[in-house]
């Protein structure tokens, strides 16, 4: 059975360093309440993609990659078809192509674990680091996830942490410090991204019959954004990534 893919994205600066061809995978289980791409959450749907097609574009697109780019898997979340992933990224790694996965690390088990030992980079979204505020933004606890990043870093596998900031959900100083406290001293932490609340998802609700819930959230002001960077700063290496 192949992946199931919901699109593709081609020269993507955004998703991990340097130039990459971004694979959009089908179905999540987090609900979080300010998801861009709502449509790749649900399970049904997506294109079932062989390893070969993947690889097919992945080389098509080798000469832009330079010598930082790759692929990076998305979604959706990546870790929930981490049985069918792992062949196509030790195809992927075979051609010389660095491979990054961007998840919320909500699952774990064994092809999980062997998806994160092959991936070059791991980027790790952290929505929020207080239990009950990230059940609140995604449904689900953040357990596994903070376990994961502990796990990156025990073996050795260099991840980054991305941080959606909204106002009134993740934008908590105290939520802030005590992230900065249990991560500050992350060796394989190379960068942390902390990117600022946006609504270009929104439009998709409505096609899909959901109800957007956070019609009332403002977007972060500047001043917003430059405190939580100084912030950020006090324990990371951190960038906003607009
Ligand atoms: S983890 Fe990502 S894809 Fe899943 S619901 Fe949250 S924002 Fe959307």
């Amino acid at each position: 059975m192949g992946l199931k893919v919901h699109s593709y994205e081609s020269l993507g600066t955004y998703d991990g360093p340097g130039i990459r061809l971004v694979v959009f995978l089908q179905g999540c289980p987090f609900r979080c309440l300010y998801c861009a791409n709502p449509d790749t959450i649900g399970f049904d749907g997506g294109t079932e993609t062989e390893t070969a097609e993947i690889v097919r574009r992945a080389l098509n697109e080798k000469p832009f990659f330079g010598k930082r780019g790759g692929v990076t898997f998305s979604g959706g979340e990546p870790t929930a078809q981490a049985k069918e992933l792992v062949p196509v990224v030790k195809e992927l790694k075979s051609n010389g192509i660095n491979v990054c996965i961007d998840t919320n690390g909500g699952i774990w088990n064994r092809d999980v674990e062997e998806l994160f030992s092959l991936a070059d980079l791991t980027l790790l979204d952290i929505k929020e680091f207080d239990n009950s505020r990230h059940r609140r933004i995604t449904g689900h606890d953040n357990t596994v996830t903070l376990n994961t990043a502990k796990w990156l870093e025990d073996n050795g596998r260099p991840f980054w942490m991305r941080y959606v900031l909204v106002p009134g959900l993740s934008d908590y100083e105290e939520d802030i410090r005590a992230l900065g406290e249990h991560f500050g001293g992350y060796k394989m932490l190379g960068r942390v991204e902390i990117l600022p609340y946006h609504t270009l998802g929104k439009h998709k609700y409505g096609t899909l019959g959901w109800e957007y819930r956070l019609e009332d959230t403002p977007l972060n002001t500047p001043e917003q954004l430059s405190a939580a960077k100084a912030l950020f700063d006090e324990y990371f290496r951190c960038v906003t990534v607009n």
